[in-house]
């Protein structure tokens, strides 16, 4: 199988299960445990908080580990609306946010918020005016992704974390798309809180980051989980030693010589492109052009003509691809990302979306060509 679906999940890297290991085994202790075993385990957690701190550009304080981004999203957002002394009643997003946002916000509507959910451009892109008319008094939070993870979007972030703050209101970004595609430092930004998730970037599932505060503002956040006080009361729960030290480990990989890890990608995705391209007429890219700063690395989105992305996908099981939204294939809605860029509801199922992840190579993007146009044929002609 060649697997070029790694907006979805990635695998975990071997140095990530390696790193992770002895915790499991050898060295078990509750690192909130007062003993030599707890105590060894807690030291992994602070070394590993340091690292990813350092990583990420924010105080290792400011660390919240999570069940993976929609947990943090969940934090983040539900958080600060629902903090006792939160009198603001107002709520700013985009379209083409992830459901872990947009569900977030929608059942805080029904709880009386009031809610602002800003279109996007046929690139996906915000209106910059729009979001600072749309702040107001009242306004709470404004949640933004940092890149989209079905078309790659990536939002002009630091300028709307100015926006907020020159209107006295704080910003969320979801950023679970960027590890490892570009780079990122949270406090340069001045985003006040942001999202993560280890399954993106060579981790393991089941472990995200809320990153809250980045030193520059204060954040209030009431818990969502609570219990024996754990993570300054704001998650409670015995933390995981084996899961941080693989994020730690999975997130120093994925910002290491990340410019270059990101051009590796855009090589092979652009190959993968123009590759189609050839073998396929009328094929429509999704999303900013391919060689714009402003589309994440390793992303491609289009539309095939004639067939629906999902009998390509069911006609070729050699590749891991994805259709729709594709991160929660829960439902045969099509896409609400590509239908907010202005796509029609049969073009949006004619789309696909391809991830490009850092173990694939040129042959199997060209071994991938070969077998998509030969599949593409097939299903065309029984139509
Ligand atoms: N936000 C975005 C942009 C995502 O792509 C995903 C994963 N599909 C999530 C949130 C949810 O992440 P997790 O699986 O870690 O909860």
């Amino acid at each position: 199988m060649i697997y070029l679906d790694h907006h979805s999940t990635t695998p975990c890297d071997p140095l990530v299960v390696q790193a992770m290991l002895p915790w499991l085994t050898e060295s078990f202790g509750n690192p909130h445990s007062s003993h030599a075993a707890g105590r060894e385990a807690a030291e992994a957690i602070n070394r590993s908080l340091d690292t990813i701190a350092t990583c990420l550009g924010v105080p290792a304080s400011s660390l919240v580990i999570t069940s993976g981004a929609t947990e943090a999203n969940n934090l983040a957002i539900r958080g600060t609306c629902l903090h006792p002394r939160q009198k603001r009643r107002h709520i700013i997003t985009a379209a083409t946010e992830h459901p872990a946002v947009l569900d977030v916000v929608s059942d805080l509507g029904k709880q009386g918020f009031r809610i602002s959910v800003l279109p996007v451009d046929s690139l996906g892109h915000i209106d910059l005016n729009q979001l600072a008319d749309s702040i107001d008094d009242d306004t709470a939070i404004v949640s933004i992704m940092w890149a989209n993870n079905e078309i790659g979007t990536v939002a002009p972030i630091k300028a709307i974390a100015k926006i907020c703050h020159d209107q006295g209101t704080i910003l969320h970004s979801d950023a679970t798309q960027t590890l490892g595609r570009m780079p990122i430092n949270v406090q340069d930004s001045d985003v006040d809180l942001v999202s993560f998730s280890a399954h993106k970037c060579y981790g393991p599932k089941g472990t995200g980051i809320l990153v809250a505060g980045n030193g520059n503002r204060r954040v209030r956040l009431r818990p969502q989980i609570v219990g024996g006080g754990q993570q300054n009361q704001l998650r409670s729960g015995t933390m995981a030693p084996a899961s941080i030290v693989a994020m730690a480990t999975a997130v120093s990989g994925a910002t290491t010589d990340v410019s270059d890890q990101a051009g590796r990608l855009n090589q092979l995705r652009d190959s993968l492109w123009f590759g189609l391209l050839d073998q396929i007429d009328g094929l429509t890219l999704h999303g900013p052009a391919l060689d714009s700063a402003d589309r994440l690395a390793g992303n491609l989105n289009f539309s095939v003509p004639l067939i629906e992305g999902e009998a390509w996908m069911a006609a070729t099981p050699e590749v891991a691809f994805s259709t729709g939204s594709a991160c929660s294939d829960v439902s045969d809605k099509p896409s609400h990302v590509l239908s907010a860029i202005g796509l029609s509801e049969s073009a949006a199922r004619q789309s696909v979306r391809f991830g490009i992840g850092r173990t694939n190579t040129p042959d199997e993007i060209q071994r991938a060509i070969e077998l998509l146009a030969k599949s593409h044929a097939r299903v065309s002609a029984a139509r």
